[in-house]
């Protein structure tokens, strides 16, 4: 391999569910970073609250996060659906809307089985995470990578045996998943902890063909299990 083939990276992810402690502090530097407009995210973070086992195997109220973003998908609905071909997904692993061509169909929104795009309503154009492409290019990291306090997310070069991804997946590749498998987007993103720390149904949080909404982001369901608390049902 030559310099220059050794210079182009392919961007990869791991998020490490079992250490998320729910702090949304990824989905504010990302509204930051990328001035995302009121009331939408492109880095969402899902509470899931849940009777389940404690660490003698009683039942137990739980709470499950889960911090999702675009998934950078291999095989992408999202971009097979654009009537305006402004989606695309680089060499370097990052699918990418040129807002420029985007005529603001929302064919992308409707395809999306996770639901990461939703349109900003100033530049009336399609808006999901890019990976923080423009600070890829200088060197650093994404926005929530950089900030999260409990080292939630391996980003990297995947061609890099070195980078956090790589070291990542050769450590625990056999714990990592991928979220909505039977969709057959080959998802760039790989997750642990889904099915132990985070239930599998879990995902169906993330919308199919729309985007984020107040009824899909429980934050305060305590009231609903504490119904069950006393009865039984969700003592610890
Ligand atoms: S997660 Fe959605 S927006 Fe991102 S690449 Fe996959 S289909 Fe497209
Ligand atoms: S910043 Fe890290 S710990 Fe906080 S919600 Fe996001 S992924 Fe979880």
């Amino acid at each position: 391999m030559n310099n220059t083939q050794a210079a182009k990276p392919k961007w990869g992810m791991a998020i490490d569910a079992e250490r998320c402690i729910g702090c949304h502090a990824c989905s504010v530097a990302c509204k930051v970073e990328n001035s995302v407009s009121l009331g939408n995210f492109r880095t969402k973070v899902y509470y899931y609250d849940h009777v389940g086992k404690n660490a003698v195997g009683k039942p137990a109220f739980k709470r499950a996060f889960l911090p999702t973003l675009c998934m950078h998908c291999e095989d992408a609905p999202c971009l097979k659906a654009c009537p305006t071909t402004s989606i695309s997904r680089g060499a370097d692993g990052v699918v990418r809307i040129d807002t420029t061509t985007c005529d603001n169909s929302k064919d992308c929104i409707s395809a999306c089985p996770y639901g990461a795009i939703h349109t900003d309503p100033v530049a009336e154009v399609a808006d999901k995470c890019d990976w923080c492409s423009h600070r890829l290019e200088v060197g650093m990291q994404p926005a929530c990578v950089e900030v999260c306090p409990a080292e939630v997310f391996s980003f990297g070069d995947l061609n890099d045996p070195q980078s956090k991804v790589s070291l990542m997946q050769a450590r625990r590749g056999n714990e990592l998943t991928v979220l909505k498998p039977a969709e057959g987007t080959k998802p760039s993103v790989k997750y642990r902890g889904i099915g132990s720390v985070v239930p599998r149904e879990m995902e169906n949080k993330l919308p199919k063909g729309r985007n984020h909404d107040p009824f899909t982001y429980e934050i305060d369901t305590w009231s609903q299990l504490k119904s069950d608390y006393g009865t039984g049902k969700g003592e610890a």
